[in-house]
Order: structure tokens, then C-alpha cells, then sequence
């Protein structure tokens, strides 16, 4: 019987589990964080919210696009704007997308997959919460760095060649809580603004947020 462990449950990890779970496979998710969505993230802002993470989603495949019509059939997503490839967004902040794609699946939080091992024709996942979770196949999502941590700490030999070759930019991402409404064209969004920014959101005109707070990224 096959056990999928998926390590981390934003949205790559829940898409995977979904999909292999629709196929009729075991599988699991353990997530370091408190909740689900890594980067599909939403803060609270006193009365308000903002998207720090991602701020929408494009399609790019026709079975893509089957999930989001089901979703915008749900009420948890609606386009933001754009006609040729919209802009789709999570109608109560990215993060409840992801809570919602996780509704139904095998999520363990607050799981930091410290190390992995091989023994008995199963692979099993140490956890810094001294745990210890087997499966038959492990679908690594985290970025590229933390998933070097992990095989770095492991006794198992893996080929982590493509894995050196990925990089990572660090990015700011500003929340502002502002006492006016501002209108940032029809959308609520500024691309481009300066060569250090580059997008402002008003959350308020996006509809995720009853007062007034931008997200400069
Ligand atoms: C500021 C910002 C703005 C962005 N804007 C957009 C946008 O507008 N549109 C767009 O399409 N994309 C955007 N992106 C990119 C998008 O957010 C990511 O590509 C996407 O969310 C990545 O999802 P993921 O599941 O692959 O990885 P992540 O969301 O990073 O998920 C990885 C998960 O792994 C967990 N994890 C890490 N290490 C461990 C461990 N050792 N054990 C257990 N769990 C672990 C983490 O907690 C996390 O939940 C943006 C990103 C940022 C940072």
C-alpha cells in the first residue's frame, strides 16, 4: 500500500495531496507552522486583513482552471481583474484558500521534518517534536534552501545537484495600516511603482479588508 508524506502544506503540498488522494493514495501532510499556506499568507491588521504572500493566482492549464471553477463555485475565489489570463484571488485573503483546499485532508502542524531516513523498504521523517512518520514516497515542497537543511541532516545519500542550482532573492514585504482610504486605480493595485517596489496592494479595494492597509512587496 502506498503512504505519500507530503512535507508542507502551502499551496503545492495541498494541491499534490488532493490530486493523489482523488488517484486513491494514502497521504499525509506535516507542516513546521502553526496553520496551513506557507506563502499564501494573510495577516490580520487590527479591523482589517492584507495578503503578505501571494496576492492572486493566474491559469495556465485547462485542469487548472476546472479546480478554480469549482472554487469560484464554492464563493472562496473570484477574479480580481484582467481578461486574458485574470488575476484570480481568494475572496477572505489567500491564506483561507489554503485552509479550504485543507479542509478534507491529513494535515499534521506545528511538524518540523528535521531529517529523513530509509529502512525496511519505507522512508521515515524526523521531526524536531521527536515524532517519527513513515511512507512508501516523500514529495518535498519547501523552498530549495530549507529542503538542503533537511537532506543535509539525513543519512540518506540523495542527489541534491538540481537542488544547488535553484536560487533564492530575499524580498520585504511592508504592511501599512492607513486612517484615509486611497484608491489605487480600478483594482486597488500599483505595478512597478519604483525600481525597489515592486507592487502596492490596497487590500481595501481588493475586498479582503474593511479598512484601509497596503501591502508594498
Ligand atoms: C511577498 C510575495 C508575493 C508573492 N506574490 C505572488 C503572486 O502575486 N502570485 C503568485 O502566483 N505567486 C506569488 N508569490 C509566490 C507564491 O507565494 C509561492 O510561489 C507559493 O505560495 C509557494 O507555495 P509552495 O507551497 O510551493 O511553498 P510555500 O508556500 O513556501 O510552502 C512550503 C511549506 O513548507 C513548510 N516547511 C518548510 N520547511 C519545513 C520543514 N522542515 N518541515 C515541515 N514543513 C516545512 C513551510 O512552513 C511552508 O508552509 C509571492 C511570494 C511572496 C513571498
Amino acid at each position: 500500500m502506498r503512504r505519500v508524506g507530503i512535507v508542507g502544506a502551502g499551496i503545492t503540498g495541498l494541491i499534490a495531496a488532493a490530486e493523489l488522494k482523488k488517484a486513491g493514495i494514502e497521504v499525509f501532510l506535516l507542516d513546521k507552522s502553526k496553520s496551513v499556506g506557507g506563502r499564501m499568507a494573510t495577516r490580520r491588521v487590527e479591523d482589517g486583513r492584507a495578503d503578505h504572500g501571494a496576492q492572486f493566482f493566474t491559469v495556465r492549464s485547462n485542469e487548472f482552471q476546472q479546480d478554480v471553477n469549482k472554487w469560484i463555485g464554492d464563493k472562496e475565489v473570484k477574479k480580481w481583474f484582467g481578461d486574458h489570463h485574470p488575476r484570480y484571488q481568494s475572496i477572505n485573503g489567500m491564506n483561507a484558500l489554503a485552509k479550504y483546499l485543507a479542509k478534507n485532508l491529513c494535515v499534521y502542524v506545528n511538524r518540523k521534518v528535521q531529517a529523513i531516513d530509509f529502512q525496511n523498504g519505507r522512508y521515515q521523517l524526523y521531526t524536531e517534536e521527536n515524532e517519527i512518520f513513515e511512507a512508501t514516497d516523500i514529495i518535498f515542497t519547501p523552498p530549495s534552501p530549507q529542503v538542503m537543511e533537511i537532506l543535509n541532516n539525513s543519512k540518506l545519500q540523495a542527489d541534491k545537484s538540481i537542488l544547488k542550482t535553484l536560487k533564492f532573492s530575499p524580498c520585504l514585504v511592508a504592511i501599512v495600516k492607513l486612517y484615509e482610504e486611497v484608491l489605487y486605480g480600478d483594482h486597488g493595485q500599483l505595478t512597478n511603482p519604483s525600481s525597489a517596489i515592486q507592487r502596492i496592494v490596497n487590500d481595501q479595494q481588493k475586498g479582503i479588508s474593511k479598512t484601509p492597509s497596503l501591502v508594498y512587496i
